[in-house]
């Protein structure tokens, strides 16, 4: 499937379903295929059956800095472009016109959609606990989606995964302790409780996904996030205690009680890694995704209306959650599109070490003037650059 870089995963997923294949894609209706998701990895859903962006992805077509011309990067035919552009970070090379990605056959998958109104916050942790203590469990059963919890009472807490192996039977076998827990909430707390089969992963992105994570943001609304790629060796029985507890510490974190300008931090415990599958080696993602159980994941946010003061204490706040989750895997690594935006160890957490610097001498060549820049990316100029004379 080849598409125009403007192209987004509402308009790319409409047309997969309508001409009969499945694609790897992120889940929202707005994030283009093309750009930023793919130069981050791209991770999904379905990642763990089919791979990440960056397995899929064939080719590029782009104009880099260095000459005008549209250049063919693929894993063929200039290679080290390819490998910039597929995980390599924001604006390394170049600017892609348009991507050819590989498709796969239709999947009917079972959809385990559990949503509650969060009752208080032993419940948040309860659910926290009976899912992520199973992940990798979940992850070798064939399950892959999101966990997306909150201890703030009346917040919508959910599991929303898809499996991609299992009959509806066994799947809801694999969700009971899930499913049982939620029963035993009171019922106006439950919103849906149960597994669901549906013909396609289209069906299961229109009809659960997007419709239950509500993916519109209120206008006035900004946030951030911030995120830890946890690896299986997490989930080793003298292990698993901490990792659970070590989630629950990062929900919480994130969550200060109420309070007049707090807004909450849903928390997204994303199994949305390749587990187990190969890399080629000829994309730059870190190795760490092949071992990625949960990349942890959880936001902060602030209105335009918020002050100064809120906005660096929330800031400050996510920093602080991601340390809990650091400090479980010192030399852990974190997924480039969604990591906190002042990651220390920027380099070595985006990026293994040969990668981020053969990076370097790809964007040396490619553009050595540096006129495509970010913040934290390759070729960074650091923060006294003038482009950040404005910022606070
Ligand atoms: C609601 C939401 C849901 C998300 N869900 C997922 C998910 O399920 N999986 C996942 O992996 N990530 C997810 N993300 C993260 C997402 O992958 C990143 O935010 C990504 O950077 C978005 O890329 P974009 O091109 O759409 O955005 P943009 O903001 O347009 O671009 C991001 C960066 O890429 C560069 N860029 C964009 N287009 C091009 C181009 N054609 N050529 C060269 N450079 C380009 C831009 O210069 C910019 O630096 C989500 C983000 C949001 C906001």
């Amino acid at each position: 499937m080849t598409i125009g870089a403007g192209q987004q995963f509402a308009e790319i997923y409409k047309y997969a379903e309508d001409n009969g294949f499945t694609v790897a894609g992120g889940t929202s209706s707005t994030v283009g295929m093309s750009g930023g998701w793919i130069a981050g990895g791209g991770h999904s859903a379905v990642s763990g059956a089919i791979g990440l962006g960056t397995d899929n992805v064939l080719e590029f077509k782009v104009v880099t800095p260095k000459s005008s011309e549209v250049i063919v990067a693929s894993r063929c035919q200039n290679q080290d472009v390819f490998f910039a552009l597929a995980g390599g970070g924001h604006n390394t090379v170049g600017v892609v016109l348009e991507s050819t990605h590989n498709t796969h056959p239709v999947m009917p998958l079972q959809v385990a959609s559990i949503a509650i109104l969060t009752p208080n916050a032993e419940a948040a942790q309860k659910l926290m606990e009976l899912s992520a203590s199973r992940a990798l469990e979940f992850t070798n059963r064939g399950w892959g989606g999101y966990l997306a919890l909150t201890p703030r009472v009346g917040e919508v807490s959910a599991v929303l995964m898809v499996n991609w192996k299992l009959d509806t039977a066994e799947a809801t076998k694999d969700m009971q302790p899930i499913i049982d827990f939620v029963a035993s909430l009171p019922k106006e707390n439950v919103l849906i409780n149960g597994v669901f089969p549906v013909k396609s992963f289209y069906e299961a992105f229109s009809k659960y996904f997007i419709r239950e994570t509500g993916e519109t943001v209120p206008v006035g609304m900004a946030s951030t996030a911030g995120s830890r790629l946890l690896t299986d060796e997490l989930w080793e029985p003298a292990a698993l205690n901490k990792t659970v507890q070590s989630l629950q510490d990062y929900m919480m974190a994130l969550n200060p009680l109420p309070t007049e300008e707090a807004y909450g931090a849903l928390v997204l415990l994303c199994l949305t890694s390749p587990y187990k599958l190969p890399a080629d080696g000829l994309t730059a993602e870190p190795k760490a995704w092949r071992n990625t159980v949960i990349h942890a994941f959880g936001g902060v946010a602030w209105s335009t209306l918020s002050t100064l003061k809120y906005k660096k204490s929330r800031l400050d706040a996510l920093d602080q959650a991601v340390e809990i989750l650091r400090r479980l895997k010192p030399d852990g690594q974190a997924y480039f599109n969604e990591a906190y935006y002042d990651e220390p160890k920027w380099e070595s957490t985006f990026w293994d070490r040969n990668t981020y610097d053969r990076l370097v001498k790809i964007k040396a060549k490619y553009d050595p003037s540096k006129l495509l820049n970010c913040w934290k990316c390759i070729g960074w100029k650091g923060p006294s650059d003038p482009k950040y004379k404005c910022y606070p």
